[in-house]
């Protein structure tokens, strides 16, 4: 069995940006517990632009994550950028791993977190490289396959660009996961409106159209209190403005 089930749409991956307090975290999966979430996430090393700004709590937030997992019932993702984060990540019941956009650009570095993945059971998640590069997403990919990972997945963020005057925060170019899907016909795919937008306001208008796409699932970060997070404070939403969405939504089947 896959963890990631094509039958059921959306497959719905929701949480904050980053695990910030145990209180943050259980208040943010008490609103989502009767909503049909497959996968909580939670950044605990977050990779950010400019040093001295929030960089997760690492290990402290996996033992909040651990408590999450025991109490609601979730399985659990995680963003991993270092070979190390998957042994830690797997201690404390991490079921499914995300490699970010900073890192899939980076062979040498997906390479290392592949050959710590090699005889896990662990799913992964592979977000798009920032730059609009289908052959360095689909490469990133292949090497976590390579390494004998059986639950893949891809997850559609947006390109980043120089001093959008867009509206989008990272452009979509949505023909590059269609794409993607093209050359890798079995892979889910994912879209994460949250990155794209990079406002709250505007990640149901972007969930609705990936769906009218046809991808197969929806990561959309999603916060208890949008307005003070610590990290992407304009783009979360809360756990009700998730239902509302989830309530809104028309799906299509398949990838146009
Ligand atoms: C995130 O999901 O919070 C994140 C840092 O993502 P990305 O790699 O898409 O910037
Ligand atoms: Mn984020």
């Amino acid at each position: 069995m896959s963890l990631f089930d094509r039958d059921q749409k959306p497959y719905l991956i929701a949480g904050p940006c980053s695990a910030e307090s145990r209180e943050q975290l259980w208040q943010t999966a008490e609103g989502l517990q009767s909503l049909p979430i497959k996968l909580f996430r939670a950044g605990v090393w977050k990779p950010r632009t400019r040093p001295g700004s929030f960089e997760g709590k690492g290990v402290e937030a996996l033992e909040w994550m651990a408590e999450i997992k025991k109490h609601f019932g979730f399985s659990l993702t995680v963003e991993v950028a270092e070979a190390e984060h998957i042994e830690q990540a797997m201690r404390y019941g991490v079921d499914c791993v995300w490699i970010g956009a900073r890192t899939t650009v980076n062979p040498f570095q997906v390479q290392h977190i592949a050959d710590a993945l090699k005889g896990t059971s662990l799913a992964v998640m592979v977000k798009n490289p920032v730059n609009p590069d289908t052959d360095l997403w689909q490469g990133a990919i292949e090497r976590i396959a390579a390494a004998g990972i059986r639950d893949i997945a891809a997850i559609h963020r947006g390109f980043s660009m120089y001093k959008s005057d867009s509206g989008y925060r990272n452009q979509p170019h949505w023909i590059i996961p269609v794409e993607l899907r093209r050359r890798m016909p079995g892979l889910p795919i994912f879209c994460d409106p949250s990155h794209i937008t990079g406002k709250a306001a505007n990640v149901a208008t972007v969930a609705q159209k990936a769906m009218h796409i046809g991808f197969d699932g929806l990561m959309i970060e999603t916060h208890i209190d949008p307005e003070h997070a610590l990290t992407d404070a304009a783009q979360q939403i809360t756990p009700a403005q998730l239902a509302v969405l989830l309530d809104g939504l028309v799906i299509r089947r398949e990838m146009a």
